[in-house]
């Protein structure tokens, strides 16, 4: 493909910029300004196999793809090129005028998960330390945050997976909740192909039957919003059958009674009703999970975005701590975290309630450590501030000025018409992107930023593994890097140091703020990164002679494949049973919208389309949404394959072809999230949130569907009845 600028002679060992498998790749650069993507063999994740994205992840780096010119707003209403300076200046005016005017929780950012950990770190010391405000989340929290929250109530720690994935193979059995390996990260399939190679057995949850679930030796399809009720009745039959480890949960669990007490209220007859899977399979499933010594329940985003996903995760991880399947080797419950860095994204300060370190915000010792090491007064740094919907629905009212990096709400954001008219609201937008995306097609600024393959960094993958990604090429002219843009906007903002362009510094600054902290990176540097094929955190940096600055002659620190074997990471060592009872989801079908609708993705798309509808390839693939459904329901909508259909929700109105499939249940559709326009799923979904993870509910809200066409006379006579669709 296309690029410009130089390059370096060499291929460059790296990572791919798309999701959190973050699978080795090498850039090789190619007489006549070419850059190729290839297999990296070295890399264990995905030893050398790349999906159709990474493949082509390269095409966004020409120039007919991206940006290479600041943009502002004209007189006229359009966005014209401009220069840097005048950009900058233009950014840090507008947010110094809303500061004076407003005061500093005027002032909004919102990150993404795509970021580096030296730009998520950066982008929360920014916000706290030059900003002054408490307003900062990103997209992260609509992706993994109830896993997160789950995990921590449990564990007392977060980490997407806490062992590698080299051990999925060699376990006995397998839950994957709400999980489709084989579209959103298709490398990773391989070890589940090895699983039951090896004899063991995958159990996939799922409403759809997706290329996942067919490989599944069980497939179970709850009814969308209820897996909290499976997951309870299958803890029941454990009960029932006798296979509770009872010395486990003695010796490494606390709270068993409260959550044995809540599972046996959820009887399996009343949960088949609830779930639609019936008893014979929920026994088969508890059957094919306690009958190895080892087993795992893996969850995605199928659990997680709902408005009672941290409880939904959290009865998947009573499964495992009853069976007596966590913090024991082969055994475990993991989160396979879906961005590029999702994991180290959430660890470094751009969530709303946290410090680097994965500490907490309203912590005194965590704010005392963190403000020695950025030099302020502990007392100066903002408190919690709004989750990333709550932020973005107060635009144009409490947040007047905003300044967006690496994401595209527009697209991405639940109730996204809501979400689009609250950004057009605003005093001032600012967005900082590769491409124009939807969002940044609405600011008054937009920055063009390197991408991966032009900026060397660190992410931390979904297994915790942290990642150097290397810069191979030299970006265009008139691209600058994220912490090139925090260092300008500082500076013109009166902070003058503590925000280096070099991710290097910025990463041996991380180490100090993250040190002592849940999520410790102090052992980690780029050296160790560059002849490593990953460290896993925690890893403290070792002391010598009880002589912090005096590391010389220490063993450096191995890192932490595998979490919880010893102790769980609680006060006490325990982990922690959640009782969690079933409760409906925020909005359950009625008259009006007689449909579940669930969202998810497609293998050659990623997240908000930003940078992948710009690849022709994948564009051939996936050109455009659609809306899977049964052919039941087809029937009763007098639709055919291909036809429009309209989906209306409280929401809104999204318009997209009928895809006819009998892997979908006939009560529900689905439909893909990654385009803008008519089609834009997240027009639909609901924002009601998860009380402790303020995650919003986009695995399922009410709709009807309609063919958004009239129906010929013939149609109507050959649609069936009601009582016929129901399953
Ligand atoms: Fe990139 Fe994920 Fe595909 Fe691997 S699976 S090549 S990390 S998008």
């Amino acid at each position: 493909m296309q690029n410009t600028g130089t390059r370096n002679p060499a291929t460059t060992p790296t990572h791919c910029p798309y999701c959190a498998l973050q699978c080795g790749m090498n850039l090789t650069p190619v007489d006549g300004g070419t850059v190729e993507v290839s297999e990296r063999a070295d890399f264990p994740v995905n030893r050398g196999a790349l999906c159709g994205k990474g493949r082509t992840a390269a095409r966004v780096l020409a120039p007919g793809a991206r940006l290479t010119s600041p943009l502002v707003r004209a007189a006229d209403g359009t966005l014209v090129p401009a220069g840097w300076d005048e950009a900058l200046d233009l950014i840090a005016q507008n947010l110094e005028r809303t500061r004076a005017a407003y005061g500093a929780d005027a002032l909004g950012v919102f990150g993404g998960g795509g970021l580096t950990n030296e730009k998520a770190y950066a982008l929360g010391k920014f916000a706290r330390v030059v900003l002054g405000t408490s307003q900062i989340d990103y997209n992260g929290r609509f992706c993994m945050s109830s896993a997160a929250a789950a995990g921590t109530r449990a564990f007392g720690l977060d980490r997407g997976l806490p062992f590698p994935l080299e051990d999925i193979p060699r376990t006995g059995c397998v839950i994957l909740v709400g999980s489709n390996p084989a579209e959103t990260m298709p490398p990773s399939l391989r070890y589940f192909t090895e699983l039951r190679e090896n004899g063991g057995t995958l159990i996939v949850v799922d409403p759809r039957r997706t290329r996942t679930a067919e490989q599944a030796d069980l497939h179970l399809a709850p009814r969308p919003g209820t897996d909290l009720a499976l997951a309870l009745g299958l803890l029941h039959l454990v009960v029932a059958e006798g296979r509770v480890d009872r010395a486990y949960v003695e010796e490494r669990t606390s709270g068993w009674e409260e959550a044995r007490a809540a599972a046996m209220a959820h009887w399996p007859e009343q949960v088949e009703r609830i779930t639609g899977v019936s008893v014979p399979e929920l026994r088969e499933a508890v059957r094919l999970f306690c009958a190895p010594e080892a087993a795992m329940v893996l969850t995605a985003r199928g659990p997680e975005q709902q408005a009672k996903g941290t409880d939904t995760v959290g009865a998947w991880i009573n499964l495992c701590l009853a069976t007596g399947r966590a913090g024991r080797p082969l055994s475990g419950y993991g989160c396979l975290t879906g961005q590029g860095n999702g994991q180290g994204g959430r660890e470094h300060g751009q969530k709303a309630d946290q410090l680097p370190g994965y500490r907490k915000l309203t912590d005194p010792a965590a704010r005392r450590h963190v403000a020695g090491v950025w030099g302020v007064d502990p007392d100066a740094l903002p408190g919690p501030g709004r989750s990333a919907y709550e932020l973005l629905d107060a635009l144009g009212t409490d947040i007047r000025s905003l300044l967006v990096m690496g994401s595209n709400p527009v697209v991405s954001a639940p109730r996204a018409a809501h979400v689009e008219g609250r950004l057009r609201s605003l005093d001032f937008l600012a967005v900082c992107d590769v491409v124009l995306s939807e969002t940044a097609e609405l600011a008054d600024v937009v920055l063009p930023v390197t991408q991966w393959a032009e900026e060397t960094g660190t992410t931390t993958n979904l297994e915790g593994r942290v990642l150097l990604r290397r810069r191979a090429i030299t970006p265009p002219a008139g691209v600058r890097g994220d912490l090139e843009v925090l260092h300008g906007l500082a500076g013109r903002l009166g902070v003058e140091k503590g925000f280096p362009v070099d991710p290097e510094e910025v990463f041996e600054e991380l180490r100090r703020a993250s040190a002592g902290g849940p999520a410790d990176y102090s052992g980690i540097d780029y050296r160790r990164l560059a002849r490593e094929n990953g460290v896993f955190w925690p890893c403290p940096a070792p002391l010598a002679d009880d002589d912090a600055d005096d590391r010389t002659d220490a063993v450096p620190h191995p890192g932490t494949p595998r979490l919880f074997l010893d102790r769980f990471a609680t006060d006490d060592g325990r982990a922690r049973f959640a009782p969690v009872a079933h409760r409906p989801s925020a909005e359950e079908p009625d008259d009006a919208y007689p449909v579940l609708l669930t969202t998810g993705r497609v293998v050659a798309q990623y997240q908000s389309g930003a940078q992948t509808r710009r690849v022709a390839e994948l564009n051939a693939a996936a050109p455009g949404p659609f809306v899977e459904l049964h052919p039941r329901l087809a029937a009763r909508l007098g639709a055919a394959e291909g036809d429009p259909l309209a989906v209306v929700s409280r929401r809104g109105r999204a318009v997209a072809p009928a895809r006819i499939t009998t892997a979908i249940r006939p009560d529900t559709v689905f439909m893909p999230f990654h385009w803008p326009g008519e089609g834009r799923a997240n027009t639909l979904t609901n924002p009601a949130l998860d009380p402790d993870s303020r995650m919003p509910e986009f695995k399922v809200c009410a709709v009807r569907v309609e063919v958004a066409r009239q129906p010929s006379p013939h149609e109507v006579a050959r649609q069936p009845s009601p009582h016929e669709v129901a399953r």
